[in-house]
């Protein structure tokens, strides 16, 4: 038992589950956390596997002419991650390193790239289903995952500033949307249940940024367009969202022009699975050692 362990992270990190980086949620994973993650992923494939959802892995980073046309900048300015690159000549070059060796700022001549840091793993799906012309009439269905970014530094283990977010995105009518994230909605309690941890749903609202922000959440919150399910991990009084389920009504389909087969507007909807919350919910209810985890849950994991 570590004696200087005073948080369920200092224990993560004790037992070398979690690996320090010197920069708060920003962590190492190690083999035995990375094959929780990997028992989750095929858990939520044996559920959802048989849709005939289309793959699709897009790298953590994404167009950032698409991401600036996307609206996060408006909603979560705050959240956002940018990538940076040198862009001087050798001049530049000679008074960055200056700068550096004297502990300066050295990022003067650091110049934005094409490349952003996606918030959610959706976010880069979008334009290319729009790009592809009309849905056909049954919709479409996607599996994404991708490590997505908020700059949310915390002590918090389950808030980290880069995760793995494992969705399915449903593109069509409303009615085809409504009945996916329905349908999620009772196959995600099934499946936390299913591990063995305590859990309720509830209604949600994204953080958006600031007072206008206040007036969307709370639209998002009287339309019921978001839910979360809930697990206790950091603490009781305040559980975490693990599985996140949202509505988007037409908002996507309008901003990108995504078009149904009868020419409407397309509605989308998703699922988001945070990857890293489940895996750290697993450990801080059945305990650090996977081996001694009850036989149920690592059947529904590992098979
Ligand atoms: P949302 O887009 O609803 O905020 O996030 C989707 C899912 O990603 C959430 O249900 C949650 O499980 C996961 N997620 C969101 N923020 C964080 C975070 O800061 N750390 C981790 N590990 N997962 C997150
Ligand atoms: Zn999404």
């Amino acid at each position: 038992m570590c004696t200087a362990c005073n948080t369920f992270l200092d224990r993560l990190i004790d037992r070398g589950l979690l690996i320090e980086t010197g920069v708060d949620g920003l962590y190492g994973r190690s083999g035995a956390f990375e094959s929780v993650i990997d028992g989750f992923d095929a858990a939520i494939s044996r559920i959802g596997g048989g849709d005939g959802a289309e793959v699709i892995r897009f790298p953590p980073g994404m167009n950032r002419a698409l991401f600036e046309k996307s609206g996060y900048l408006k909603s979560f300015p705050n959240l956002a991650g940018t990538i940076h690159a040198f862009g001087g000549d050798d001049a530049a070059h000679a008074g960055l390193v200056e700068r550096l060796a004297k502990g300066e700022d050295w990022t003067q001549h650091q110049a934005l790239t094409d490349v952003v840091l996606a918030p959610a793993a959706c976010y880069p799906l979008y334009p290319v289903v729009a790009k592809r012309g009309p849905l056909p009439p049954q919709g479409r269905l996607f599996d994404l995952n991708s490590y997505c970014f908020r700059h949310e530094p915390s002590k918090d283990p389950a808030r980290l500033q880069m995760f793995r977010m494992r969705e399915y995105v449903r593109v069509g009518t409303p009615e085809q949307v409504t009945e996916f994230r329905q349908t999620w909605l009772d196959r995600g309690q099934a499946l936390v249940g299913s591990l063995g941890l305590p859990f309720h749903l509830d209604v949600a609202n994204d953080p958006f940024f600031g007072r206008a922000g206040r007036l969307l959440a709370n639209n998002q919150r009287d339309q019921r367009l978001k839910f979360e399910l809930l697990v206790p991990i950091d603490s009781e009084e305040k559980p975490t969202a693990c599985l996140s389920f949202n509505y988007h009504q037409d908002h996507f389909g309008a901003l990108w022009g995504i078009r149904t087969s009868g020419e409407e507007t397309a509605h989308t909807a998703c699922v988001g699975f945070g990857m890293e919350r489940v895996a750290l919910a697993l450990f801080k209810h059945h305990g650090l050692e996977t081996a001694r985890w009850p036989d149920d849950v690592r059947r529904a994991l590992w098979g």
